[in-house]
């Protein structure tokens, strides 16, 4: 980013090494600067969000202009108590508070019809909200402190993958935000699973750590649009969806399930290549092929480590430039079905290995 560019200077704040006294300070600061329509970076059990007032489509209007996001890309809302779901929403249907109950504070993302007190420039041009309560003591201390709901997408560039640690914030948007609240690296590293409670029959719009299975019980008419493998079966009309987010600056291409010793031959001492994969296939795979770069997501079975490592390890590969990463593909139970739809988002060409 050119010193042009750059408007202002932005406080890096590690929440984790400072005093009760200092972090009460800085949430007064960061509650003082989103009362005044500016932006903080918080984190949150999921990923790092870029908080705004989200009743003000001028702060919405700064958020799309830092993350260089086009503004019909709709933001999730933030909230801290269920009182302030209210006056977002144009009523409350009883799924919503009981899915609230259960869920919330938590990784799931309800939509419902907005009220006319949320600008469209927060919703894209729709008329419906997205809102959530994040697990996470930091930005339930920010949005207590400021006592705004806070529209916050995930605080990375846009087309970056999702940041997943104060550095990565602080890497994206240095100079264009005047400050980021630092907790160090979030619990899950996947974005928050989103339900669409706003038509007859609900549909998840994006899998998270919360799955099918653990909304269905609730929701008896619950629609998916994501097939247990993973892939989308219809694609949702919701013009949120039409962005591809995730994807590295090199060629990310998914590895089938079973990979031939082929593989590693036509690989055979090519620089600039790194693959990401399980320990367990790392140990065994190595062997066959010295020269690639190496980068662990965690043990196989260990579907939490891997989901919480892979926008790291992606924003690893575009530092040390890798021009094409190749990553194993895992099991789609549970919180595999969200690993491998953003594996599958970030890949430019899934489960292409020709054989030579
Ligand atoms: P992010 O905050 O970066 O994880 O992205 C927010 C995503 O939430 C958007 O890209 C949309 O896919 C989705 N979203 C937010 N609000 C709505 C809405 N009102 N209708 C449909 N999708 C939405
Ligand atoms: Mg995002």
């Amino acid at each position: 980013m050119s010193e042009k560019e750059k408007t202002c200077q932005t406080r890096w704040l590690k929440t984790n090494e400072i005093s009760m006294k200092e972090y009460r300070k800085a949430l007064e600061d960061a509650a003082s600067l989103l009362r005044d329509g500016e932006l903080v970076a918080f984190p949150t059990e999921t990923v790092y969000g870029l908080g705004g007032n989200a009743l003000d489509a001028e702060a919405a209007a700064k958020i799309y202009s830092a993350k260089g996001r086009p503004s019909d890309n709709p933001l999730i809302v933030h909230i801290s108590y269920i009182d302030m779901l209210e006056p977002l929403v144009e009523e409350i249907p009883s799924v919503c508070r009981r899915l609230a109950f259960e869920f919330w504070p938590g990784p799931l993302t309800m939509i419902l019809p907005k009220s006319d007190q949320v600008p469209m420039a927060t919703t894209g041009g729709l008329d419906t909200v997205a809102v959530r309560m994040p697990a996470h003591g930091v930005a339930l201390d920010l949005i207590d402190t400021c006592g705004l709901p806070l529209a916050a997408p995930s605080a990375n560039r846009s087309g970056k993958p999702s940041p997943t640690r104060g550095e990565h914030v602080y890497h994206d948007l240095q100079g264009r935000i005047p400050m980021v609240l630092d907790a160090g690296a979030v619990e899950i590293g996947l974005e928050s699973t989103i339900i669409d409670l706003s038509r007859p029959e609900p549909v998840i719009l994006r899998p998270g750590k919360i799955t099918y299975d653990d909304l269905k019980p609730f929701v008896p008419r619950l629609k998916e649009y994501h097939h247990p493998s993973g892939r989308e079966i219809e694609r949702p009309k919701a013009p949120g969806m039409k962005y591809t987010h995730y994807a590295p600056e090199g060629t990310m291409i998914m590895l089938p399930l079973h990979v031939e010793d082929d593989f590693f031959r036509a690989l055979e001492s090519k620089e600039k290549t790194a693959i990401l994969a399980s320990t367990e296939k790392i140990a065994r795979w190595r062997r066959f092929c010295p020269d690639v770069t190496w980068i662990a997501l965690g043990a196989e079975d260990d579907l939490d480590s891997l989901a919480h490592n892979l926008f790291h390890a992606l924003r690893q590969c575009d530092l040390l430039d890798m021009e094409t990463i190749y990553i194993e593909s895992f099991s789609e139970d549970g919180l595999g079905e969200a690993l491998m739809n953003r594996i599958r988002k970030a890949s430019s060409c899934p489960l292409l290995i020709e054989k030579q």
